[in-house]
Protein backbone atom coordinates (compact mmCIF):
# COMPACT_ATOMS: atom_id res chain seq x y z
CA UNK A 1 0.00 0.00 0.00
CA UNK A 2 1.74 3.52 -0.75
CA UNK A 3 1.11 6.20 1.53
CA UNK A 4 0.44 10.06 0.49
CA UNK A 5 1.71 12.90 2.63
CA UNK A 6 1.00 15.91 2.10
CA UNK A 7 3.70 18.33 3.80
CA UNK A 8 1.47 21.90 4.54
CA UNK A 9 1.59 24.55 6.28
CA UNK A 10 0.00 28.42 4.78
CA UNK A 11 2.99 29.91 7.03
CA UNK A 12 6.10 30.47 5.64
CA UNK A 13 9.32 29.26 6.61
CA UNK A 14 8.27 26.87 9.25
CA UNK A 15 10.14 24.14 7.71
CA UNK A 16 8.18 21.94 5.08
CA UNK A 17 10.67 21.54 2.68
CA UNK A 18 13.28 20.79 5.06
CA UNK A 19 11.02 17.91 6.24
CA UNK A 20 10.13 16.86 2.64
CA UNK A 21 13.07 16.73 1.59
CA UNK A 22 14.95 14.89 5.09
CA UNK A 23 11.87 12.43 5.72
CA UNK A 24 11.73 11.26 1.72
CA UNK A 25 15.92 10.58 2.41
CA UNK A 26 15.42 9.19 5.63
CA UNK A 27 12.71 6.55 4.63
CA UNK A 28 14.71 5.76 1.24
CA UNK A 29 17.16 4.95 3.50
CA UNK A 30 15.56 2.58 5.35
CA UNK A 31 14.60 0.77 2.24
CA UNK A 32 11.59 2.54 1.12
CA UNK A 33 10.92 2.98 -2.62
CA UNK A 34 10.41 6.95 -2.04
CA UNK A 35 9.03 9.33 -4.43
CA UNK A 36 9.42 13.51 -3.31
CA UNK A 37 7.07 15.69 -5.22
CA UNK A 38 7.70 19.45 -5.38
CA UNK A 39 4.55 21.52 -5.84
CA UNK A 40 5.94 24.69 -4.71
CA UNK A 41 7.03 27.51 -7.33
CA UNK A 42 9.87 28.32 -5.15
CA UNK A 43 11.63 24.97 -6.27
CA UNK A 44 13.20 24.76 -2.90
CA UNK A 45 12.85 20.73 -2.55
CA UNK A 46 14.18 20.40 -6.28
CA UNK A 47 17.40 22.55 -5.35
CA UNK A 48 17.67 20.92 -1.70
CA UNK A 49 17.48 17.75 -3.78
CA UNK A 50 20.09 18.09 -6.12
CA UNK A 51 17.96 18.93 -9.65
CA UNK A 52 18.93 22.73 -10.85
CA UNK A 53 15.49 24.81 -11.01
CA UNK A 54 16.92 27.50 -13.36
CA UNK A 55 17.69 24.75 -16.52
CA UNK A 56 15.20 21.73 -15.43
CA UNK A 57 13.39 21.34 -18.37
CA UNK A 58 10.39 18.71 -17.51
CA UNK A 59 8.22 19.37 -14.46
CA UNK A 60 5.24 19.01 -12.50
CA UNK A 61 3.80 21.68 -14.15
CA UNK A 62 3.74 20.58 -17.14
CA UNK A 63 1.97 17.05 -15.91
CA UNK A 64 -0.80 19.26 -14.17
CA UNK A 65 -2.19 20.85 -17.48
CA UNK A 66 -1.58 17.24 -18.83
CA UNK A 67 1.53 18.17 -21.47
CA UNK A 68 3.65 15.64 -20.47
CA UNK A 69 3.15 12.07 -18.73
CA UNK A 70 4.25 12.17 -14.98
CA UNK A 71 6.64 9.30 -15.98
CA UNK A 72 9.00 11.67 -18.09
CA UNK A 73 9.33 13.84 -15.49
CA UNK A 74 11.03 11.89 -12.66
CA UNK A 75 14.38 12.11 -11.89
CA UNK A 76 16.20 9.27 -10.48
CA UNK A 77 18.97 10.63 -8.46
CA UNK A 78 21.43 7.70 -7.03
CA UNK A 79 22.65 9.57 -4.38
CA UNK A 80 19.75 10.09 -2.27
CA UNK A 81 17.92 7.10 -2.74
CA UNK A 82 14.65 8.87 -3.85
CA UNK A 83 12.79 10.07 -7.21
CA UNK A 84 11.86 13.59 -7.47
CA UNK A 85 9.46 15.23 -9.60
CA UNK A 86 11.22 18.84 -9.90
CA UNK A 87 9.25 22.10 -10.13
CA UNK A 88 10.46 25.57 -10.85
CA UNK A 89 9.15 29.16 -11.60
CA UNK A 90 6.53 28.74 -14.25
CA UNK A 91 4.21 26.37 -11.99
CA UNK A 92 3.39 30.17 -10.48
CA UNK A 93 1.28 30.53 -13.90
CA UNK A 94 -0.34 27.11 -13.02
CA UNK A 95 -2.82 28.01 -10.46
CA UNK A 96 -4.24 30.34 -13.37
CA UNK A 97 -4.00 28.46 -16.29
CA UNK A 98 -5.35 25.34 -14.27
CA UNK A 99 -8.62 27.09 -13.63
CA UNK A 100 -10.31 26.53 -16.74
CA UNK A 101 -9.61 23.13 -16.78
CA UNK A 102 -11.66 20.32 -15.82
CA UNK A 103 -11.32 18.22 -11.85
CA UNK A 104 -8.62 21.21 -12.00
CA UNK A 105 -7.79 20.46 -8.08
CA UNK A 106 -7.94 16.76 -9.15
CA UNK A 107 -4.90 17.08 -11.50
CA UNK A 108 -2.16 15.83 -9.70
CA UNK A 109 -4.26 13.22 -7.84
CA UNK A 110 -5.31 11.85 -11.55
CA UNK A 111 -1.30 11.67 -12.58
CA UNK A 112 0.12 10.13 -9.30
CA UNK A 113 -2.68 7.21 -10.73
CA UNK A 114 -0.32 6.26 -12.79
CA UNK A 115 2.71 5.56 -10.86
CA UNK A 116 1.70 5.46 -7.31
CA UNK A 117 2.00 1.86 -6.86
CA UNK A 118 5.44 2.29 -7.34
CA UNK A 119 6.51 3.68 -4.28
CA UNK A 120 5.64 2.55 -0.86
CA UNK A 121 5.55 6.46 -0.39
CA UNK A 122 4.72 9.75 -1.66
CA UNK A 123 5.58 13.03 -0.29
CA UNK A 124 4.40 16.53 -1.34
CA UNK A 125 6.03 19.66 -0.24
CA UNK A 126 3.58 22.25 -0.80
CA UNK A 127 3.63 25.71 -1.06
CA UNK A 128 3.05 28.30 1.58
CA UNK A 129 -0.67 29.42 0.81
CA UNK A 130 -3.96 27.55 0.74
CA UNK A 131 -4.21 27.83 -2.97
CA UNK A 132 -4.84 25.70 -5.95
CA UNK A 133 -1.61 24.17 -5.45
CA UNK A 134 -1.96 23.16 -1.83
CA UNK A 135 -5.71 21.78 -3.12
CA UNK A 136 -4.15 19.37 -5.62
CA UNK A 137 -1.96 18.05 -2.75
CA UNK A 138 -4.38 17.95 -0.41
CA UNK A 139 -6.59 15.71 -2.89
CA UNK A 140 -3.73 13.46 -3.53
CA UNK A 141 -2.88 13.09 -0.41
CA UNK A 142 -3.71 10.07 2.34
CA UNK A 143 -2.02 11.87 5.25
CA UNK A 144 -1.17 15.44 6.11
CA UNK A 145 1.99 16.38 7.53
CA UNK A 146 2.11 19.68 9.32
CA UNK A 147 5.37 20.84 10.50
CA UNK A 148 5.37 24.35 12.82
CA UNK A 149 7.51 26.40 14.86
CA UNK A 150 6.56 26.70 18.52
CA UNK A 151 5.55 30.32 19.04
CA UNK A 152 2.62 32.28 19.43
CA UNK A 153 1.48 32.95 15.82
CA UNK A 154 1.49 29.62 15.00
CA UNK A 155 -1.68 28.29 16.87
CA UNK A 156 -3.56 31.61 14.81
CA UNK A 157 -2.82 29.70 11.83
CA UNK A 158 -3.56 26.53 12.52
CA UNK A 159 -6.91 26.41 12.92
CA UNK A 160 -7.46 28.00 9.44
CA UNK A 161 -5.40 24.70 8.05
CA UNK A 162 -7.49 22.78 10.18
CA UNK A 163 -10.76 24.31 8.79
CA UNK A 164 -9.48 23.87 5.57
CA UNK A 165 -8.36 19.99 5.31
CA UNK A 166 -12.04 19.85 6.87
CA UNK A 167 -13.49 21.18 4.16
CA UNK A 168 -11.26 19.01 1.74
CA UNK A 169 -12.38 15.89 3.56
CA UNK A 170 -16.15 17.04 2.86
CA UNK A 171 -16.15 17.96 -0.88
CA UNK A 172 -13.14 15.82 -2.51
CA UNK A 173 -11.45 13.74 -0.58
CA UNK A 174 -13.08 11.65 2.47
CA UNK A 175 -10.08 9.36 3.55
CA UNK A 176 -8.10 12.79 4.06
CA UNK A 177 -6.44 12.75 8.02
CA UNK A 178 -3.95 15.22 9.66
CA UNK A 179 -1.72 12.09 10.55
CA UNK A 180 0.75 14.72 12.88
CA UNK A 181 1.94 18.05 13.60
CA UNK A 182 5.83 18.32 13.47
CA UNK A 183 7.56 20.61 15.79
CA UNK A 184 10.52 22.09 14.31
CA UNK A 185 13.13 24.30 14.33
CA UNK A 186 12.29 23.61 18.37
CA UNK A 187 15.06 25.12 20.79
CA UNK A 188 14.21 23.97 24.12
CA UNK A 189 15.72 26.73 26.25
CA UNK A 190 13.07 29.12 24.89
CA UNK A 191 10.47 29.26 27.32
CA UNK A 192 7.25 30.43 25.16
CA UNK A 193 8.30 27.20 22.83
CA UNK A 194 8.39 24.95 25.51
CA UNK A 195 4.83 26.83 26.49
CA UNK A 196 3.03 26.16 23.25
CA UNK A 197 4.30 22.60 22.91
CA UNK A 198 2.69 21.81 25.90
CA UNK A 199 -0.55 23.73 24.46
CA UNK A 200 -0.36 22.00 21.74
CA UNK A 201 -0.04 18.47 23.83
CA UNK A 202 -2.62 19.05 25.25
CA UNK A 203 -5.35 20.05 22.39
CA UNK A 204 -4.03 17.69 19.58
CA UNK A 205 -2.69 15.02 22.42
CA UNK A 206 -1.25 12.13 19.94
CA UNK A 207 -1.33 13.68 17.12
CA UNK A 208 1.64 15.23 17.73
CA UNK A 209 4.68 13.21 16.92
CA UNK A 210 6.93 12.21 19.57
CA UNK A 211 9.78 13.53 17.31
CA UNK A 212 10.87 16.70 18.07
CA UNK A 213 13.40 18.50 15.26
CA UNK A 214 16.17 20.57 17.08
CA UNK A 215 17.40 23.90 15.37
CA UNK A 216 20.23 22.42 13.85
CA UNK A 217 22.77 24.56 11.61
CA UNK A 218 23.38 21.54 9.73
CA UNK A 219 19.69 21.10 8.30
CA UNK A 220 20.23 24.78 7.21
CA UNK A 221 23.09 24.24 5.07
CA UNK A 222 22.68 21.30 3.62
CA UNK A 223 20.25 22.67 1.00
CA UNK A 224 23.15 24.79 0.03
CA UNK A 225 25.10 21.67 -1.67
CA UNK A 226 21.67 20.10 -3.20
CA UNK A 227 21.72 16.66 -0.78
CA UNK A 228 19.55 16.04 2.27
CA UNK A 229 21.57 16.36 5.68
CA UNK A 230 22.12 12.55 5.89
CA UNK A 231 24.82 13.19 3.49
CA UNK A 232 25.75 16.18 5.06
CA UNK A 233 26.67 15.24 8.42
CA UNK A 234 25.57 12.09 9.58
CA UNK A 235 26.07 12.54 13.39
CA UNK A 236 23.97 16.14 13.44
CA UNK A 237 21.25 16.14 15.41
CA UNK A 238 19.32 16.83 12.47
CA UNK A 239 19.71 14.10 10.44
CA UNK A 240 19.58 11.90 13.51
CA UNK A 241 15.68 13.83 14.37
CA UNK A 242 14.61 13.15 10.68
CA UNK A 243 15.89 9.31 11.04
CA UNK A 244 13.59 9.27 14.29
CA UNK A 245 10.60 10.67 12.49
CA UNK A 246 10.84 8.58 9.68
CA UNK A 247 10.97 5.50 12.45
CA UNK A 248 7.81 7.57 13.71
CA UNK A 249 5.84 7.32 10.44
CA UNK A 250 7.67 3.86 9.57
CA UNK A 251 5.41 2.76 12.77
CA UNK A 252 2.19 4.22 13.01
P1 LIG B 1 8.37 28.09 2.60
O1 LIG B 1 7.09 28.37 3.29
O2 LIG B 1 9.04 29.31 2.07
O3 LIG B 1 8.24 27.00 1.57
P2 LIG B 1 9.29 26.09 4.40
O4 LIG B 1 8.12 25.97 5.33
O5 LIG B 1 9.41 25.08 3.34
O6 LIG B 1 9.35 27.55 3.76
P3 LIG B 1 12.05 25.61 4.97
O7 LIG B 1 12.47 26.15 3.65
O8 LIG B 1 12.13 24.14 5.18
O9 LIG B 1 10.59 26.11 5.33
O10 LIG B 1 12.86 26.30 6.16
C1 LIG B 1 12.97 27.72 6.24
C2 LIG B 1 14.42 28.07 6.58
O11 LIG B 1 14.77 27.54 7.85
C3 LIG B 1 15.42 27.48 5.60
O12 LIG B 1 16.48 28.38 5.45
C4 LIG B 1 15.88 26.21 6.28
O13 LIG B 1 17.18 25.83 5.90
C5 LIG B 1 15.84 26.61 7.74
N1 LIG B 1 15.51 25.48 8.62
C6 LIG B 1 14.47 24.62 8.51
N2 LIG B 1 14.45 23.73 9.52
C7 LIG B 1 15.53 24.03 10.30
C8 LIG B 1 16.06 23.47 11.51
N3 LIG B 1 15.47 22.44 12.13
N4 LIG B 1 17.19 24.04 12.03
C9 LIG B 1 17.77 25.09 11.42
N5 LIG B 1 17.31 25.65 10.29
C10 LIG B 1 16.20 25.14 9.72
MG1 LIG C 1 9.18 25.27 1.27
Amino acid sequence: MTKIFAITNQKGGVGKTTTSVNLAASLATAGRNVLLIDLDPQANATMGSGTNKQTVQRTVYQVLLGEIEIQSVRIRNLQTKYDLIPSNRDLAGAEVEMVTLPKREMRLKSALSQIEEEYHFIIIDCPPALNLLTLNGLCAAHAVMIPMQCEYYALEGLSDLVNTIKKVRTNFNPKLRIEGLLRTMFDPRNILAQQVSDQLQQHFGSKVYRTVIPRNIRLAEAPGFGIPVLYHDRQSKGAKAYLELANEVLNV
